[in-house]
């Protein structure tokens, strides 16, 4: 009994049942109608009880009318106000449970998703995904040019930028200072190039305003295919690799990963592994 209760609370708290409060009012007023029925059931079963056992020590009709009258309603309130007091503070509980179980996956200065959140959604992933690793470029000079006040504020930009290109496509998260992650589920690995190029495109085209001033910024990426159960940080490593790259050969850019393996099997060939920005956009 204890142990259903138990259950039957912590299943509340996620907001199953008590949705809103006008679902915690409405269950309250069904479950108030049934024991309000269930104790005028009693009531009346009791009186023919001692009516059996010649205890009853008044008359039996008006007992019965004096039950109607009162058992229904005063059990009905009395229920529904101890119903609903309970189902209110289930409803906060389950409601501030859900903001904190928000908060803690959400990544503050951003609003993007946070790292552990990020993780758990690559747990759940199966089959192939994509994962695309950003890192925005020198932003070690804006923080110490203009502060880290304007670092902040870039970071927040480009967050903004990376949500607008990936919305609805796949998963996005700063996982960590100015390093942003996409995952894909299920897009076909030149999809996964695409995004990631569009992405440093459309970030090295935001102006961005901050402390009197108004500058651009870019971002270099790392982009790796695989299937989810190699697991996150043999695959994470590998986009980390070609983001490496990314940054070795000229910021700016995107690398797959793949084409590393190949270059590194072919190096006389020298295949292209870069989706290259314009050469405008390139920074020294
Ligand atoms: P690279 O092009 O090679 O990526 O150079 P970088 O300057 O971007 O890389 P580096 O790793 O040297 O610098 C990252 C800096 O980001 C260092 C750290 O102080 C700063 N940083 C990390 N988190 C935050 C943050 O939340 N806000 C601000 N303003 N700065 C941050
Ligand atoms: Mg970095
Ligand atoms: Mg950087």
């Amino acid at each position: 009994m204890i142990s259903k209760t138990n259950e039957w609370i912590i299943r509340q708290l996620s907001l199953g049942e008590f949705a809103s409060r006008k679902a915690v009012f409405s269950r309250s007023v069904r479950m108030a109608v049934k024991i309000a029925a269930f104790a005028y059931l009693l009531n009346v079963l009791s009186h023919f009880g001692l009516v059996a056992f010649g205890l009853l020590p008044y008359d039996l009709g008006p007992a019965l009318v004096i039950a109607t009258v009162l058992t229904p309603p005063v059990s009905f309130i009395v229920a529904l106000l101890a119903y609903s007091v309970v189902g209110f503070a289930v409803y906060d509980l389950g409601v501030s449970r859900q903001r904190f179980e928000e908060l803690s996956r959400t990544d503050m200065l951003s609003g993007l998703m946070n790292r552990r959140a990020f993780l758990d959604e690559f747990e759940k992933s199966r089959g192939p995904v994509s994962l695309l690793l950003f890192d925005i470029d020198r932003f070690k000079a804006v923080n110490d040019s203009l502060g880290h006040k304007a670092g902040d504020d870039v970071i927040v930009t480009v967050a903004a930028v990376m949500a607008v290109a990936v919305k609805g496509r796949g998963v996005l998260s700063r996982i960590g200072g100015e390093e942003f992650a996409v995952l894909l589920a299920g897009e076909a690995p030149q999809d996964a190039m695409q995004l990631a190029d569009e992405i440093r495109a459309r970030v090295a085209d935001a102006s961005i305003g901050t402390v009197g001033r108004v500058f651009s910024v870019t971002v270099s990426g790392g982009v790796t295919d695989a299937t989810a159960d190699r697991g996150f940080s043999e695959i994470f490593s590998d986009a980390d690799m070609a983001l490496y790259h990314a940054k070795a050969t000229g910021r700016n850019r995107i690398v797959h990963a793949a084409s590393l393996i190949s270059a590194a099997g072919d190096r006389s060939r020298q295949q292209t592994p870069i989706i290259d920005a314009p050469a405008t956009l390139r920074r020294a």
